[in-house]
């Protein structure tokens, strides 16, 4: 059984699996509280709901079966607070492969295709996540993030995202930033963007929670 905050079928909308068809599922929980989180539901007292479902893995993998997902993706929250191994094998047992988006700061269980790492300065990650993960991720929440996350994720090939927080996704100077970043540094860094949000993508399953922001505009969706 996990505690789960949403599923939803809809496409992956960033990093190197972008545009691909993928089933989402959103554990609840998280220890990290960054003060922009774009998944307070999962988390924050004001707006975690009245009532979190817990699921057992045979009923997400029936959900995840009627669907063409070309992979699952397990995200949150922090889902690695939670040991995913059944989870993760009951997939594989009907051909899914399965991705994991983490903060990197806690022991991963679970054998995932694909590890996507965003380290958060409130809890960093661990040495042996940064040496398993396939790509990062770094938001770029302030002035001076993008040195602080790359000094954190230390000398890497894998790619490195560069995505603005999202309540800066307009914002001039954090796209300025990541765009002088990528061009003065070149591989592995690349520019980021979260592509659903403008396609509305996930809400199209009713299945998906609201998003609930902290630190941005609501009525605009971050
Ligand atoms: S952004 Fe991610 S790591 Fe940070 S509080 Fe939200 S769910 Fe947790």
């Amino acid at each position: 059984m996990l505690p789960i905050h949403e599923q939803f079928y809809s496409f992956q909308g960033e990093g190197a699996h972008a545009g691909r068809a993928a089933y989402f599922i959103r554990t609840f929980g998280c220890p990290v509280h960054c003060p922009w989180c774009d998944s307070a539901g999962t988390w924050h007292p004001d707006y975690i709901p009245d009532k979190v479902e817990r699921l057992a893995v045979d009923t997400l993998v029936a959900e995840v079966a009627k669907t063409k997902a070309e992979f699952v993706v397990v995200t949150g929250g922090e889902p690695a607070i939670h040991d995913l191994a059944p989870l993760v094998d009951a997939l594989h047992k009907i051909g899914r492969a399965v991705h994991l988006e983490t903060s990197g700061a806690f022991a991963i269980k679970g054998d995932f295709e694909w590890i996507t790492l965003s380290p958060k300065r409130w809890k960093l990650p661990l040495a042996e996540n940064i040496a398993r993960a396939d790509e990062f991720k770094i938001i770029v929440d302030q002035d001076g993030a993008i040195p602080e996350y790359v000094k954190v994720i230390g000398k890497t090939t894998k790619p490195v995202w560069l995505h603005p927080e999202w309540s800066r996704h307009s914002d001039v100077v954090t796209l300025d930033a990541i765009t002088e970043w990528v061009k003065a540094e070149g591989s592995p860094y690349r520019a980021g963007w979260q592509m659903h949000k403008h396609y509305a993508a996930d809400s199209k399953d009713a299945r998906s929670a609201p998003a609930v922001p902290l630190g941005g505009d609501s009525e605009k969706g971050f």
